[in-house]
């Protein structure tokens, strides 16, 4: 099943890596000219990969929907940014104009819920790493008859073997449901299958979290984390690469309280993560232990909070949470 969609997913996935990438690489080599708070470097990456992307699913996958972050407003605003725009995704689609990438953009507006198939994107989450020349990623996922059942995480700056940067940077970690999750290198190569670590302490676990305290609630989950009698510091990254590194068993528990009252969690920051989790044999739940609802619409529906784990010590940590939270 779906041996189709998961060849177009990495492929996809692979082609918005490198336009990310070159993107990144000026932003890093331009870092005294750019003025700090100038987003338009990632609001280029972000609208060319998205256009790129929806082209390639209107040529391959006709009848599938989009539900992807981005839209037109940028475009609308700045004719510079357009053209910026119109000549990076021409590397990926060198018959674009004006014209077909507005519309390859704005058929990512679908509201998502029902049982049409339709494909989820961010297309350069965790935009604060990007800009930080740290991590980020590209993430699609594949929604069918209301369950996730392919899910791509592009992770341009990860070490595909952790720890041995001799075996390149970069990686595309594929999971289909039922089918387990595999991880290459963005460049090609083989496929490994991984999964969650087999720690079964959690007091011998790693935790990670965001990078900003604005996105989770860092003190919280120092205070989990202390109930738990973990005593490694908190393994901070930006974006999915979080769902990545506990799906391939480099951390053993993510965790994401809210720090901001009310904010709802968007579909394309979680979707193509928590299969990737799922997968590689751990859990991802709400605080309730509710799976996360990432196929009603845009947000991610009645949740509060999100916890992923090994899989080996869900429950504990669910009670830890509970009980800081009370
Ligand atoms: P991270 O890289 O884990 O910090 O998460 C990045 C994502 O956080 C972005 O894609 C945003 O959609 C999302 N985000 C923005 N504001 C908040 C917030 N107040 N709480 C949680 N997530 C947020
Ligand atoms: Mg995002």
């Amino acid at each position: 099943m779906y041996e189709a969609e998961r060849e177009f997913a990495l492929n996809v996935a692979a082609q918005a890596c490198r336009l990310a990438r070159e993107v990144q690489n000026e932003i890093v080599a331009a870092a005294d000219a750019l003025t700090k708070g100038d987003r338009s470097p990632v609001t280029m990456a972000d609208l060319a990969i998205q256009a790129v992307v929806s082209q390639r699913l209107a040529e391959v996958f006709p009848a599938d929907h989009l539900l992807a972050e981005e839209d037109t407003g940028a475009l609308k605003d700045s004719p510079a940014m357009a053209t910026k725009v119109l000549n990076l995704s021409r590397k990926a689609v060198p018959d674009f104009s004006a014209e077909s990438l507005a519309t390859a953009l704005d058929r990512g507006n679908y509201h998502g819920g029902g049982t049409d198939r339709y494909w989820v994107l961010d297309p350069v989450d965790g935009t604060k790493g990007f800009l930080r020349g740290q991590h980020y990623a590209v993430a699609l996922a594949l929604v069918d008859r209301g369950q996730v059942v392919v899910g791509v995480l592009g992770c341009p700056n990860l070490e595909v073997e952790p720890g041995n940067p001799e075996a390149g940077i970069g990686c595309l970690f594929i999971a289909v449901r039922s089918q387990g999750t595999a991880v290459r290198a963005v460049d090609g190569g083989d496929e490994r299958a991984i999964h969650t670590d087999r720690i079964t302490d959690p007091s011998h676990a790693v935790m990670c979290e965001s990078v900003e305290s604005a996105h989770a609630a860092h003190s919280e989950h120092g205070a989990i984390s202390a109930m738990l009698g973990i005593t490694a510091d908190p393994y901070r990254i930006d974006s999915q690469c979080k769902y990545a590194i506990v799906g391939r068993g480099e951390a053993s528990i993510y965790l994401r309280l809210p720090s901001t009252k009310g904010y709802r969690e968007k579909v394309w920051d979680h979707a193509a993560g928590a299969l990737v989790i799922e997968e590689a044999g751990g859990m991802v739940t709400d605080l309730d232990g509710n799976r996360l609802d990432l196929t009603s619409g845009r947000f991610v529906s009645n949740q509060r909070g999100i916890i992923a784990t090994n899989g080996n010590f869900h429950q504990e940590v669910l009670d830890a949470a509970r009980e800081v939270r009370s």
